[in-house]
């Protein structure tokens, strides 16, 4: 009986179209969508900050973003 208790954050997993838009925008003012660029507000390459919203989209299935190419 205690199997589902075994997984509390399964719908953790999923995040609202607002909350992937949020999570986006936190990786782009934190770095870049893909980690590559040091965060001008922290100083660091994958902040904290970046971190953590990167870990939800991933967590989601929601890390890639529509690459914008002139
Ligand atoms: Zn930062």
């Amino acid at each position: 009986m205690s199997f589902f208790a075994e997984r509390p954050g399964e719908a953790d997993t999923e995040l609202s179209a607002e909350q992937v838009a949020y999570y986006r925008q936190v990786l782009l003012t934190h770095g870049s969508v893909f980690g590559a660029s040091n965060c001008s507000i922290c100083g660091i390459a994958r902040c904290p900050d970046w971190v953590d919203a990167y870990d939800k989209l991933a967590a989601a299935g929601q890390v890639m973003a529509e690459p914008e190419r002139g």
